[in-house]
């Protein structure tokens, strides 16, 4: 049995990656209904809850999180009586963005300038806890909305804009061997701060790849890593600037399911499993679009072809991503083609 903390779409989608695998999942999570309901038993229950942790302790070979919000005390005390991968250590480092560009400064990994590197406007200030999607950030063009930003967020820091032309992120799976394997370069388009799609067409320069590669292999050496890692980067004119890491699956990786030998859940389960990993080459060229704050027509989408549509069993709410299609070609042209009808069809409502 595998434990997973956190019952979201992403708990979801490893379930139902772990079931052909003979795999069943354990899942936490306080919310009503969740996403992972319907493939998975779910205790209803905070992430800290004491018997739920009894539960996961009791009951699973093997406990993972789907969310880096989850109190490393808890992840710690589990940790004692069962494996958990990765280990507490590596999503605490994720959980505080201060410690995240600490590590990733250690391990001469770039990252924005921030706090007293910081001099002039525009930057940004930022939660150093629980900011996800753009929330808990603020962008600030004069001192006095600096002074109130930095008065009004929790525990901010201050982070200097980099002048990036293009969002890309690594997704990087690490065996309990330490193997390693990564997906290739996944280009990222955010709209105000959400996802919005990740293209994945095979055009990025090989030395590129290599070296978002080397970067994420320091960061799972350094932190004894076990399972999927993302880390999201800024590319500016060819040099990687890290954003940040998050210690699990990630909305950029929702195009292996249908665009590689192995998905990232397939993956993920593999690792924290004790598994062997599986390729991770890219089968094609593939776009991934989040379905955002209303659902797509069904019908409409999957007469696309190459279109694949994956829906996570959440209530409509704007801003809430809902589901997400992955569109594959065989080629840039017809992908392009195929993305632009698709465009018109996965709604994007913030
Ligand atoms: P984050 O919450 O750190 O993932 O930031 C959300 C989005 O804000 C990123 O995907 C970028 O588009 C943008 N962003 C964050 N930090 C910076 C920065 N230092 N410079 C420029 N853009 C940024």
């Amino acid at each position: 049995m595998l434990g997973i903390i956190g019952g979201g779409q992403l708990a979801r989608m490893l379930a139902l990656a772990a079931r052909p695998l003979g795999i069943s999942c354990l899942v936490v999570e306080p919310a009503d209904d969740p996403p992972a309901a319907s493939v998975a038993e779910v205790i209803r229950a905070r992430y800290d809850d004491p018997a739920a942790l009894d539960a996961l302790a009791e009951r699973c070979d093997v406990v993972t999180v789907e969310l880096e919000a989850v109190p490393v005390d808890a992840l710690e005390a589990l940790a004692r009586r069962v494996p958990v991968r990765p280990a507490p250590a590596a999503v605490a480092a994720a959980q505080d963005r201060l410690a995240e560009k600490r590590l990733l400064r250690r391990l001469g990994i770039a990252t924005a300038p921030f706090d007293d590197e910081v001099h002039g406007l525009p930057a940004l200030v930022k939660s150093r806890r629980g900011g996800f999607d753009g929330r808990g950030n603020r962008l600030v063009r004069t001192p006095e909305e600096l002074a109130s930003a930095r008065f009004e967020l929790t525990d901010p820091i201050v982070e200097g804009l980099v002048p990036f032309t293009r969002e890309v992120s690594i997704l990087a799976a690490r065996s309990v061997r330490g193997d390693v394997r990564c997906w290739p370069l996944t280009v990222n388009v955010h709209e105000h701060g959400i996802l919005r799609t990740s293209r994945v067409a095979g055009a990025e320069p090989q030395s590129l790849q290599r070296e978002a590669e080397r970067l994420a292999g320091l960061v799972l050496d350094a932190t004894g890593y076990v399972g999927v890692l993302a880390l999201e980067l800024f590319d500016v004119d060819g040099t990687l600037v890290a954003n940040e890491m998050a210690p699990r699956v990630h909305n950029s990786g929702h195009w292996t399911i249908d665009g590689a030998v192995t998905s990232q859940f397939e993956q993920h389960v593999r690792a924290v499993c004790g598994l062997p990993l599986g390729d991770a080459w890219a089968v094609g060229a593939s776009v991934m679009l989040n379905c955002v704050g209303e659902e797509p027509d069904a019908a409409a989408v999957l007469a696309v072809p190459g279109a694949h549509l994956h829906r996570y069993g959440k209530s409509p709410r704007p801003g809430r991503k809902l589901g997400h299609v992955t569109v594959n070609a065989p080629g840039p042209a017809l992908l392009a083609e195929r993305v632009d009808v698709l465009t018109r069809l996965v709604p994007f409502v913030v």
